[in-house]
């Protein structure tokens, strides 16, 4: 049917007369992108949306992890792919803070601001507009759960580095499953608050949640837990998970570690796609916010697992990274978008014509 649509588009014809169309769009002050289609009797709606977000992780990152794994990733399972153009409005090479906030509220923004489109207007996110929806919502992240990209999906402040901003933000925001790094960022009334408001939360002692290879089952396990708190919600819920510390490995160039980083992900992945099997009203989104590292695969032994890579940059790098998406509405990640695209394609998905 949206395949049809396209096509429909493509060739300049307009939608059937008398249908009634439907758009998701997000009012920015620069990048945002409409999505409409006409409206159909048999379309499915998604009733949970799960945002996967590997930090820094690019093809280059998933076809290492992937060599290493023996030819096989959860991630690469997925039906169906496309590819996100992640410049923001500010540089060629995004930040997290941009990238998220992108991703999470569907406008281009400025490097270093969260939940702020170009001009600075604070702009609802995924979350939010799933709260207002009725739905449940959660994040897991594998850093502390004020770093950028999980902020953007709740703070709207001008530097990601305004920890006590982001953490205030946190405590009003509503989020039934917090779970993460981080638990120094919040006073001890703080987490108290934050322990009464949730229904699941996990703050690892430490700033940041432990590397792969100390830290066990511990994301995977927390996804885990989470969708059983999550499902209990009659109108179904938005989780959003990060796989933090992929982009922290890239940054400093340790392949090894990064592939760690990237398997332990694509486990949660596995959880997902395990826990779909019952729950099939769900769409599952799996994109990163940009690459790290300027990774270039230069040797690979599929039989063994070896993997050789050199890396070309200490920052990000502008190439376009992959979507990947199962469930009801998934048909929709296909192609080259930007990535503000992401949010009102999954409106759309979820039903939340805007
Ligand atoms: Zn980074």
């Amino acid at each position: 049917m949206y395949a049809g649509w396209f096509l429909a588009a493509m060739l300049g014809m307009g939608a059937a007369e008398g249908a009634v169309e439907s758009c998701a769009t997000v009012p920015c002050a620069a990048g945002g992108t409409k999505v409409c289609e006409p409206a159909t009797a048999e379309r499915k709606v998604a009733r949970n949306v799960i945002l996967m977000i590997g930090d820094g992780m690019g093809s280059e990152q998933v076809w290492a992890a992937w060599l290493y794994n023996g030819s096989k990733l959860n991630i690469t399972t997925l039906p169906v792919t496309g590819m996100s153009i992640t410049t923001s409005a500010s540089h060629g090479i995004t930040d997290s803070a941009a990238g998220g906030t992108a991703i999470a509220c569907g406008c281009k923004a400025i490097n270093g601001q969260l939940g702020l489109d170009a001009k600075g207007n604070a702009v609802e996110s995924l979350a939010a507009r799933m709260r207002k929806a009725g739905k449940a919502t959660g994040i897991v992240v594998t850093k502390s759960v004020t770093d950028a990209t999980p902020a953007a999906f709740y703070a709207h402040v001008k530097s990601r580095k305004d920890t006590p901003a982001i953490a205030r933000a946190l405590l009003n925001a509503g989020f039934d499953v917090v779970a993460g790094g981080g638990s120094a960022d919040f006073s001890a009334e703080q987490r108290a608050e934050l322990e009464k408001k949730t229904r699941m939360l996990e703050l690892a002692a430490a700033g940041e949640c432990e590397p792969a290879s100390r830290r066990g089952d511990w994301m995977p396990q927390q996804v885990e837990k989470a969708l059983r708190v999550l499902e209990k919600d009659k109108d179904g819920f938005f989780l959003m998970v990060e796989g933090s510390r992929i982009d922290m490995e890239a940054h400093v160039h340790h392949l090894k570690e990064m592939i760690m980083e990237t398997l332990d992900f694509d486990r949660a992945v596995g959880v997902v796609l395990e826990w779909m099997k019952n729950h099939p009203d769900t769409l599952l989104v799996v994109t990163a916010d940009h690459q790290t590292g300027g990774l270039s695969i230069t040797n690979a032994n599929r039989e063994t697992g070896m993997v050789k890579g050199e890396y070309t940059t200490f920052q990000h790098s502008g190439v376009a990274v992959p979507v990947y998406a199962a469930g009801v509405g998934a048909e929709r990640f296909t192609g080259v978008r930007e990535n503000t695209a992401l949010a009102p394609e999954i409106y759309q998905a979820a039903g939340m014509a805007l």
